[in-house]
């Protein structure tokens, strides 16, 4: 049907549609030039995820689910594929665009922490307000928070050097989501929490999702965390399918 002989509801409902879908992949593939040859890893991942839903992408070692978080969070480009993100067709965004949109609607939460040695927890936390021009103190309250969320508050002083490991993984966590992005992209978030922050950190993805109206896709070996998902996909021979019967 052309645009034109589209009802005002039919057009109405299209876009309300639309503004739902928080990400929406389209056959995305991917491989790298190895030394035995070429590896095949994503061979047509399709997935849609709607706003503010809880999404676990399960699957073995070795299997994709990092190359494709990277391909979701626009840190790398498929072989063949489409991606929309909040409307957004990431394909056609040059490098600059690309940044800005990760600076302005993503979080990352990923294996390796990168916090800057030489600032103290806050000022990791405040960073990205900070780099998005926000006010010294706004940055530092919202930093407060984010690290009130991940029950960090009286490590704020602390550099990296003088955290535990799972305490630094947690101010990750709140430097990942204190500009509250859109959608939020974790990779193994709970891998290195003991029982009881674990607990706390999906209890904070998942209220995220659904009390915040944030969009949250881990990667999880984590039983737990796919159990309170409201989808779990897994990644299997390069594709995902229903990973939950
Ligand atoms: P997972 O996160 O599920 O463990 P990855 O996405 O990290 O899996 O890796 C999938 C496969 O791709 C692995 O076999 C890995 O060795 C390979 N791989 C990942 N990154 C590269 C790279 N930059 N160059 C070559 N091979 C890679
Ligand atoms: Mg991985």
């Amino acid at each position: 049907m052309s645009e034109s002989l589209r009802s005002d509801s039919e057009a109405h409902g299209a876009m309300e549609d639309r503004s739902a879908i928080a990400l929406r992949a389209l056959g995305l593939c991917k491989g790298y030039e190895a030394p035995g040859g070429r590896l095949e890893v994503l061979l047509g991942v399709d997935l849609t995820v709607r706003r503010g839903t809880l999404v676990a992408i399960v699957g073995v070692s070795g299997s994709g689910k990092s190359t494709l978080l990277n391909l979701l969070g626009t840190l790398d480009r498929p072989d063949a594929g489409t991606l929309e993100i909040s409307g957004l067709q990431a394909e056609n965004l040059g490098e600059e665009a690309r940044a800005r949109l990760r600076a302005e609607r993503l979080g990352f939460i990923f294996q390796f922490h990168h916090l800057l040695p030489e600032f103290t927890a806050e000022e990791n936390v405040m960073m990205p307000l900070l780099i998005a021009g926000r006010s010294l103190a706004e940055a530092r309250g919202e930093a407060l928070s984010a690290l009130a969320a991940v029950r960090l508050v009286d490590r704020s002083q602390h550099r990296p050097d003088a955290l535990s490991g799972g305490e630094a993984q947690r101010v990750a966590v709140a430097r990942a989501i204190v500009s509250r992005p859109a959608l939020v992209l974790a990779d193994e978030p709970s891998g290195n929490l003991d029982a009881a922050h674990a607990r706390g950190l999906h209890e904070l993805l998942s209220s995220m999702a659904h009390e915040r109206h944030q969009t949250v896709v881990s990667v999880t070996h984590d039983a737990r965390l796919a159990e309170s998902a409201d989808e779990v996909w897994r990644l299997e021979n390069g594709r995902l399918v229903p990973g939950r019967e």
